[in-house]
């Protein structure tokens, strides 16, 4: 028995908090408990047991108690407790909400303020009531109007609680009014916020034995105390109560039983039959198909003949519909052999990386699925990460293909109770294959064997709020810590990942041919400029682009055709002024919605009018330039009236059905073409299509961004991919501003080792991964004052401080100046040594800290990915 822990909590600060442990309470080292923390209740992590008194700075401070543990057994085990302090340690994120991100469970606790009247709120009621006393001027007599309403209204309700969401919904109560109340004393603020119960039930309706209902005895009063865990036991025990009774057999308890003589009626009769032939317990949802009036169960629970109880729900089947041809294994020999590597390293229990690139089209997810089968066949488990699982529904159906039951599959559609029972399955050993996207790389299986990262280069696995961590590079350390082999997957490989196989970190293994030797597609660049100068307009499909289409829709083929930027137009011009209208949140431009009818920034989602003049002179000359894909898809319209064509951004794709039935519509040939942002450029099995247009995805080539080259390279291979699947040859007309630029050019060839050899020196001259690591620290702050200042101190503190082999640029403005209201400055650093750039991120913490500059207000981003 220890008499204190250390508590990580989900707070933006970098440490953990010693509490005392009650008497008799025994929490666990990675489990839960519920302590209080400045006003609140907060649930968090223990991280260790120990018997050493806290050292108080004042004698007045007394050490808090736990007030709940709330798991017997550890939620985290040693392995995911380590990676979390690695988590920590290594972006430099607060512990507590490392692991809040680790967890699904936030289903699991409640949050719950509550107020209620004293006695001194009591004696105010009183007295305004004698004196009617206003105040003096007519804002604070308003203000204790509402007061008294708060006052009244918890008096009627005496000693009760009342919840802080019901009190200001039925007073109207500001926050701030409320928060004076309490210091007067008037009203008391109270935490009852509380662990829930893990699992959801369901009520189910059982029959009982025929006796009259004795309270203490009667199975149901055990049922109804019963938590989650043993009610399916109760329940057995119930069930066979209920056959052991022969008056049970259908059609003759009734009149057995001397207490309830009367008759069953025809419908009474019916539902106790159903309920018999069911084993005696039916869910009543499952009732309610009969056809029965719902008042008939209340009464047979009225005469003691039924009771219901609250069971924990049966986990929901998947609603995803299989395919109707199974899954093939039918491996070339390059899957082949990269299958018999994979394995071999499986079977030796040691930690080994492997970096798989396969071109467009060659057959990755066949070999990841094998050897997820194989690992499932030798009772170990398997995680398979993807970007975005949502985009993939064939890839889901075909999982519960092939894994049926024994997956469990996380995506981001998942309300927070469903990813809390997801998780909860996975702990238990009911499901082994767990696939998902960036947080699956948490779930709690146990003898991981294998972990694959799918599409390893895509930007998404990075987390752009804090913990700041990257879910591929997290995969690699718990497979090192697991002793797993991690599998990377690309068509375009990132570089730092292809610089690791190069230098033998990684294990490479090469897909290098289509499935079936279908060829990949013939790549035609379209300089843009000449177009201009030769027609003298600004042309969004090029004359070539608009032949070739026409061509393709007259062979009956499909066409796709990417324009990497949403909405109709980007770009809202004052001609007589020169101004743009910009976001009031943000620095960037508003984009317009044609069919949505407003003005939306991409940025922080603010929406605002379609102007009629301008907002600075008053101008009617406001013009609406540049195409998003919105407008695109009304361009082709107008160029081919007789051509059905899709769209697919994140305006028309809400969900997973609106993909879903876009793709299958493409697929059945009911579309001849597709439009849409990068979300067409994504893997999808695609047949018909046999020329890709791109018509913008070089923008990105233009931004102040060191990855800009390689995103480009990687959007327009991809997209490339999707051209010439079926037995059809595909074309890919690019068109371009940038023609000679490097990743135009080897995208065109598909060659990705020339791109790669190309960029690889570019990085090396600037100091950039895999040569450097880099981290970007954002001061941010409303104030454009305090954000000036702060960054300018933090400037000077660097310049001082003596930081061999790193390199500290800025602070310099955020190239997007404002960002969700806040003003941002920036630091980049960069060195070959990580150890020394975080020791120097840490001491600049502790600087800024001693300085007061709030922790939330500068972002510390590791191996950041985006330095916009
Ligand atoms: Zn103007
Ligand atoms: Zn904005």
């Amino acid at each position: 028995m220890h008499l204190f822990c250390d508590v990580a909590l989900p707070v933006p600060l970098d440490m953990a908090f010693t509490y005392a442990i009650p008497s008799g309470m025994e929490p666990v080292v990675g489990g839960r408990v519920l302590v209080p923390f400045r006003q609140q209740r907060m649930p968090g992590i223990v991280v260790e047991l120990h018997d050493r008194a806290p050292r108080v700075t004042t004698p007045a401070v007394k050490i808090k108690s736990v007030i709940e543990a709330l798991d017997l057994s550890p939620v985290l085990d040693d392995q995911l407790l380590k990676l979390g302090k690695w988590i920590a340690d290594y972006y430099l994120a607060p512990l507590g909400e490392v692991f809040r991100t680790m967890l699904p469970l936030s289903a699991e606790f409640k949050q719950a303020i509550t107020y209620r009247i004293t006695n001194a709120g009591n004696m105010a009621l009183h007295l305004a009531g004698m004196s009617g006393s206003p105040g003096r001027s007519r804002r604070t007599h308003e203000e204790q109007l509402v007061e008294f309403r708060v006052l009244d209204y918890l008096a009627e309700r005496d000693d009760e609680r009342v919840n802080e969401a019901r009190l200001r919904n039925a007073t109207r109560v500001p926050r701030a009014l409320l928060v004076g109340m309490v210091r007067k004393k008037w009203v008391v603020r109270e935490d009852v916020s509380a662990a829930r119960d893990a699992a959801r039930t369901v009520k189910v309706a059982v029959l009982l034995s025929g006796e009259p209902r004795v309270p203490s005895t009667a199975p149901s009063a055990s049922l109804g105390a019963s938590a989650a865990g043993p009610a399916r036991q109760n329940g057995q025990e119930v069930r066979a109560q209920t056959s052991s009774h022969p008056e049970m057999e259908p059609g003759t308890g009734e009149d057995a039983r001397p207490s309830t003589s009367k008759k069953l009626n025809q419908n009474q009769r019916t539902l106790i039959d159903a309920l018999a032939a069911a084993g005696g317990r039916v869910p009543v949802e499952a009732l309610r198909g009969l056809d029965v009036p719902r008042a008939t169960l209340g009464a047979l629970v009225r005469r003691g003949l039924v009771e219901i109880v609250d069971e924990p729900q049966a986990f929901t089947a998947s609603k995803l519909k299989p395919r109707p041809s199974p899954f093939e294994f039918e491996f070339n020999p390059a899957q082949t052999e990269a299958l018999r590597q994979i394995r071999e390293r499986m079977g030796s229990r040691k930690f080994a990386g492997m970096l798989l690139h396969g071109v467009t089209g060659s057959g990755k997810t066949a070999v990841y699925f094998a050897v997820m089968r194989e690992v499932l066949e030798q009772g170990r488990s398997a995680i398979l990460l993807v970007p975005e699982i949502g985009l993939t529904p064939v890839m889901a159906a075909d999982l519960v293909q092939v894994f049926g039951g024994e997956v469990a599959i996380l995506h981001s559609g998942l309300t927070d109770d469903e990813r809390a029972e997801q998780w909860h399955r996975i702990k238990r050993g009911e499901a082994r294959v767990v696939v998902g996207t960036r947080s699956a790389v948490f779930a709690p299986v146990s003898d991981l064997a294998l972990l694959i990262v799918d599409e390893e280069q895509d930007h998404s696995y990075k987390q752009e709020e804090t913990p700041r961590y990257h879910a591929r590079d997290v995969a690699v350390m718990r497979a090192k810590m697991a002793g797993a082999v991690v599998v990377l997957g690309s068509a375009t490989p990132s570089l730092e990942s292809y610089y690791n196989a190069r230098k033998n970190k990684y294990m490479l293994l090469e897909l290098p041919d289509r499935v079936e030797q279908r060829p990949l597609p013939e790549v035609e660049i379209l300089d843009m400029r000449q177009e201009f100068q030769e027609t003298g307009h600004e042309q969004v499909i090029s004359r070539k682009l608009a032949v070739e289409i026409r061509d393709r829709l007259d062979r009956k083929e499909q066409v796709m055709v990417l324009l990497n930027r949403r909405g109709y137009s980007p770009v809202v011009l004052c001609r007589a002024c020169g101004q743009t209208l910009q976001c009031k949140n943000c620095a960037v431009s508003m984009t317009h919605h044609k069919r949505e009818r407003k003005m939306e920034c991409h940025y922080c989602g603010h929406v605002a009018h379609i102007p009629d003049k301008c907002a600075h002179c008053g101008s009617e000359y406001v013009y609406f330039v540049g195409t998003g894909s919105e407008k695109l898809e009304e361009l082709l319209h107008g160029m081919f009236p007789q051509a059905r064509i899709g769209r697919l951004d994140r305006d028309t794709v809400r969900g997973r059905e609106d993909f879903e039935r876009a793709l299958n519509a493409l697929n059945e040939g009911e579309l001849d073409m597709l439009v849409g942002t990068q979300m067409i450029a994504k893997g999808h099995d695609v047949h018909g299509v046999t020329l890709v247009g791109v018509v913008g995805a070089d923008q990105a080539l233009s931004l102040p961004d060191f990855r800009a080259a390689e995103r480009t390279f990687q959007l327009l291979t991809q997209v490339a991919g999707r051209a010439g699947r079926g037995q059809s040859p595909g074309k890919v007309v690019l068109q371009t501003y940038f023609p000679d630029h490097y990743a135009v050019q080897f995208a065109a060839r598909h060659d990705f080792a020339g791109f790669y050899e190309k960029e690889l020196q570019f990085r090396s001259w600037m100091h950039y991964p895999p040569y450097s690591a880099v981290a970007n620290v954002v001061i941010r702050s409303e104030k454009l004052d305090d954000a000036l200042a702060w960054s300018g101190e933090l400037g000077r503190w660097f310049e001082k401080t003596r930081h061999e082999g790193i390199r500290v640029l800025g602070p310099a403005a955020a190239p997007i100046l404002r960002l969700k209201r806040d003003y941002r400055y920036h630091f980049i650093l960069k060195s070959p040594s990580r150890e020394k750039m975080n020791a120097l991120l840490r001491a600049m913490l502790a600087e800024a800290a001693a300085r007061k500059i709030p922790r939330t207000q500068i972002i510390v981003d590791v191996d950041a990915v985006w330095l916009m």
